[in-house]
């Protein structure tokens, strides 16, 4: 079967990822049955998949048409043969539990057609026993949505034992068409990659406290503050549910031994029915203050181990070869919303401290978990995950990084026939350096700067962009770039922008993301998106606000004006304006003054002016698919062809 020849996809199971997955299949065009065991319960589904595509439509994400089509395009059943009948894809999300599954599956083979693959969206079985009991096993493969589904761009597709490579690849085909990122999991390892690096993570920070090595503060400061991961790791255990957590663990310390036996801290919240968020209390007490996770309490040593364990989860994989390490941070960093991989994280750490670190704590202990896998123990004598020594001698093409004094990293845009304008090379890059100046204890103040005197950046490389004018990967390239200039706003030391020439569009968002601009009298600022008939979609709308008030902010976006340094410096944008040809000393010269500053309290002021904000993520959410829906207008196409004939564009709405 090719990606063309599937049309109906049927779900099994309706409850919380089963209306989700749903939902993802009739927008991306597919027809969709909607499966579960009563009347009731698949009703129930169905009316969610309405209410969530009604507001999607209401805050202008998805158009009214096709808000319809994907409502007409559910049906829901529950006799399971009129379910599978035409079915050439079967996604099955009903309750995680072996032999009710195994049950479902041998009904499920007789009743679908020959064609039909199956998948399974099991957090934590064997994808290769629930194929067992088919006779179909080839064409069976996990295909693991996280949750919600709508929202979460990962799905890690896996091979079991008998899976052939035709249908895990149609099937990571099938997720890329319903506008998700697939991460090919090769075995079928327990908790598959995501869960098998955040499951350990969390059954530590149990073992941590349950051990009095430190607090649940302690812990949870240090997950948040120090590794920079979106949440503490207690506080993640209650999201996720302590009994689903247990349940996973129990699972893995069955399959693949004592390493993983669950901490008696979790077990006791599962008993006690402390299970988290959604019983109001778990490690937190969500009825009496809720989380609560003091910035500067972290320590190195709980770093350091829960950087270990999750280190060497990264090493058991790779040398049992499920994915690649690139592959084990993309779904990490996807799935998990972490900043950096765990791999790159560990690299950056320091592969042979960690394995010390996990010697140590097996001195201590004799436990099996900090037992150093063979993985991690290649890779640190590799260098590193990702080959150590090569990082420093990266070279880039769109980027230079340079070290114009001791204590300063610099970033300089290096494409100055194209007014540094910025494409997706441009963006890895660019996150690329930031890592590596993150990384270098010796930078403590980073420099960004454009080549030639015409612009700092003039923006996206929008004619690119006009040619591939597809919504999933208009989608795509914004979160890339809202990422991308975010790291820089998260970057832990200053970030001194040195603007001349040109700041306009994505040039100005990124400028957005420094701590503080300096800039050339001749220099102009815009936010021209609004001409081309798209919006500002690498966090204009949200983060300049931050800067000018938002008034100034639409002013800004709304007329698309010009700025110069001056008016720019009165909004409040712009710290300094200085003379043309005295940009380098003066720019140079603040980066060098901050690099002497203090660099945890820096460090801890950028981080509370950050967290204090609203909740910026809700808005770049939007912006990202508001950016999606412009991408494929007439108005777009309009707006770049009079910006390349140099006329007044005429929109229409379209
Ligand atoms: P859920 O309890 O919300 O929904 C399960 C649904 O399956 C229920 O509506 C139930 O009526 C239905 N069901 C039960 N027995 C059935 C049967 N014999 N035939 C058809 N339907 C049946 O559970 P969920 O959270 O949606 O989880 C479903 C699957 O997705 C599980 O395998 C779980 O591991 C996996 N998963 C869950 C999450 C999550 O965060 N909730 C994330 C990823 C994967």
């Amino acid at each position: 079967m090719e990606l063309d020849d599937i049309d109906t996809i049927t779900v099994l199971g309706a409850g919380t990822m089963g209306h989700g997955i749903a939902e993802v299949a009739a927008l991306a065009g597919y027809n969709v049955r909607l499966r579960d065991i009563e009347e009731e319960i698949v009703q129930d589904g169905y009316d969610q998949i309405e209410w969530s595509l009604n507001k999607l439509a209401e805050k202008e994400i998805i158009s009214e048409e096709d808000r319809d089509a994907a409502v007409e395009s559910v049906t829901p059943v529950v006799d399971l043969e009129e379910a599978v009948d035409d079915a050439d894809v079967v996604i099955e999300a009903i309750i995680e539990n072996m032999d009710i599954k195994q049950d479902v599956y041998q009904e499920l083979d007789a009743a679908a057609p020959d064609r039909t693959i199956f998948a399974s969206n099991t957090s934590s079985l064997s994808i290769t026993e629930l194929s067992e009991v088919t006779d179909r096993p080839e064409q069976f493969c996990g295909m693991h949505f996280f949750n919600p589904p709508v929202q979460m761009d990962l799905v890690e597709v896996i091979n079991g034992k008998h899976t052939s490579q035709e249908t895990t690849d149609l099937i990571a085909e099938l997720a890329e068409a319903m506008g998700k990122s697939p991460v090919h999991v090769r075995k079928d390892e327990p908790g598959f990659i995501v869960n098998r690096i955040l499951v350990p993570l969390m059954n530590e920070a149990c073992w941590l406290v349950d051990s009095d090595v430190a607090t649940i503060e302690e812990v949870d400061s240090t997950t948040k503050y120090d590794l920079n991961l979106p949440m503490g790791a207690f506080e993640l255990g209650d999201q996720v549910g302590n009994d689903v957590t247990l349940h996973v663990l129990d699972y893995m310390h069955e399959v693949l031994g004592d390493a993983y036996e669950p901490c008696p801290l979790l077990q006791r919240k599962v008993d006690d029915e402390e299970l988290g968020k959604k019983t109001d209390k778990g490690f937190y007490d969500y009825e009496n203050g809720g989380v609560d996770i003091p910035m500067d309490a972290g320590r190195e040593d709980v770093e350091n181990r829960l950087l270990a364990i999750m280190a060497n989860e990264a090493g058991k994989l790779v040398q049992k070869d499920v994915a690649p390490v690139e592959d084990i941070d993309e779904a990490v960093k996807l799935g998990g919303g972490f900043p950096d991989g765990p791999a790159k994280m560990a690299d950056k750490a320091g592969l042979d401290s960690l394995v010390e670190t996990l010697e140590e704590a097996h001195d201590e202990t004799g436990h099996g978990r900090y037992e150093p896998s063979e993985g991690l123990e290649a890779a640190a004598e590799d260098g590193g995950f990702y080959g150590g020594s090569d990082e420093e001698t990266v070279s880039f093409d769109t980027i230079r990084v340079e070290y114009p004094s001791e204590n300063v990293g610099q970033v300089v845009l290096d494409r100055p026939q194209q007014m540094n304008t910025v494409t997706p090379e441009l963006l890895d890059e660019f996150g690329a350096a930031l890592d590596e100046l993150e990384a270098d204890d010796d930078v403590r103040a980073v420099l960004v700067t454009g080549a030639g005197d015409r612009a700092f950046c003039a923006g996206a490389d929008a004619v690119g962009m006009a040619g591939s004018a597809n919504p999933i990967d208009a989608i795509e390239l914004s979160r890339h770039g809202q990422q991308t200039w975010g790291k820089l706003e998260e970057l832990s030391m200053p970030v001194v922008a040195g603007i001349d020439g040109y700041t306009l569009g994505g040039g100005m968002e990124m400028a957005t993301c420094a701590d503080m601009r300096v800039a050339t009298e001749r220099s102009t600022f815009g936010q021209p998106e609004h001409n081309l008939g798209i919006l500002p979609g690498w966090g204009g709308t949200q983060r300049l606000k931050h800067l000018i008030g938002e008034s100034r902010a639409k002013e800004v976006i709304f007329t698309c004006d010009h700025y110069d340094a001056e008016t720019m410096a009165d909004y409040g944008f712009v710290n300094e304006v200085v003379d043309n040809d005295e940009l380098e000393e003066q720019a140079l010269g603040l980066a060098e003054d901050l690099a002497a500053g203090p660099p945890l309290a820096q460090e801890y002021t950028k981080k509370a002016f950050l967290a204090g904000r609203d909740d910026t993520e809700a808005g770049l959410e939007v912006e990202a698919q508001a950016f999606g829906h412009l991408i494929g207008s007439e108005d777009f196409l309009e707006g770049v062809s009079k910006m390349q004939s140099d006329e007044d564009p005429e929109f229409e709405g379209k």
